[in-house]
Parts: structure tokens; C-alpha cells; sequence
């Protein structure tokens, strides 16, 4: 892990890593946040976040728009990774994927009438159904981890 982000570094120098509690892409501060921690999944999840960097993902203003640009994240960390001898598991990309499909089908559902709502904007939803608008918190370029009772 070390040896890949020393390359990494070195052939990106436009953006900075640094070592935190998650992974994550900062678009502020144009930051790659990593686990230290040796693993293939960490490879992945470093090559995916460096994708968001690369796209430069900054602004989306929906859940459905951030959807997307994790799609769009895991399709170019594929490319990328090959090129530094990783190949990542189709089986995690769709599990993280499908993470952030559970999450946002969580966000979307009317806490009234269990209805699926529509975004109105970046922390609104509202039902169709019943009327009712609920608040949601402000989403991230960080993988979300299922809530457990
Ligand atoms: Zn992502
Ligand atoms: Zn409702």
C-alpha cells in the first residue's frame, strides 16, 4: 500500500493524499483521504476515490446525480487500476454500488407513509403521496455505511 501511494503521489501531484479514518474524495481541498490499512479492498477503494479526483467530481444536486458519479467513479478506477497491476473485483463494485442504492432508497422513503419520494433538493425530500417534506443530511463522496439497529 505504502509503494502505491508513493507512486500515486508522484504521478498526481496535482492532488493530495493524506491518511485519515475513511476512505473519501475532498473536491475542497482537492484531498484523497485513505485508510492505512493493507488490503485489496483498500487498493480498491484508493483507486476509486483517485477516479473521483481525476473526474473531478465537485457539485451534484441530488442523491440520484451522486448515484451516477459513483457509477462513473468505478468505471474509470477499473481503467486505472490496470494500469498499476490492480485488477478490481466486478463482485465489490457492485456491492458498493448496491451500498449506495440501499442508502438512497433509505432517503427516498417517506417516513410517514413509507411512499418514495422525490428530491427537491440537496437535504429536502417531499411525498407525493401525503405531503409530507423531510430533511436529510448532507451527502458525501464517502462510501455510506449501512446504519445497524
Ligand atoms: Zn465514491
Ligand atoms: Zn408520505
Amino acid at each position: 500500500m505504502q509503494n502505491l501511494l508513493d507512486r500515486l503521489a508522484k504521478d498526481f501531484t496535482e492532488l493530495s493524499f493524506v491518511s485519515g479514518e475513511a476512505f473519501c474524495w475532498s473536491p475542497e481541498e482537492k484531498k484523497i483521504i485513505y485508510k492505512s490499512e493493507y488490503s485489496s479492498v483498500a487498493e480498491w477503494s484508493l483507486m476509486h476515490e483517485l477516479a473521483h479526483g481525476l473526474l473531478n467530481h465537485t457539485i451534484y444536486k441530488t442523491d440520484m446525480e451522486l448515484l451516477m458519479l459513483e457509477v462513473a467513479a468505478w468505471s474509470k478506477a477499473e481503467k486505472l487500476a490496470a494500469n498499476y497491476d490492480i485488477i478490481i473485483d466486478k463482485n465489490h463494485i457492485q456491492d458498493c454500488i448496491d451500498t449506495y442504492r440501499d442508502w438512497l432508497d433509505a432517503r427516498s422513503t417517506c417516513p410517514e407513509c413509507t411512499s418514495n419520494g422525490l428530491q427537491s433538493d440537496s437535504r429536502h425530500y417531499y411525498c407525493l403521496n401525503c405531503g409530507l417534506v423531510w430533511r436529510v443530511t448532507s451527502s458525501r463522496f464517502c462510501r455510506p455505511y449501512r446504519l445497524r439497529a
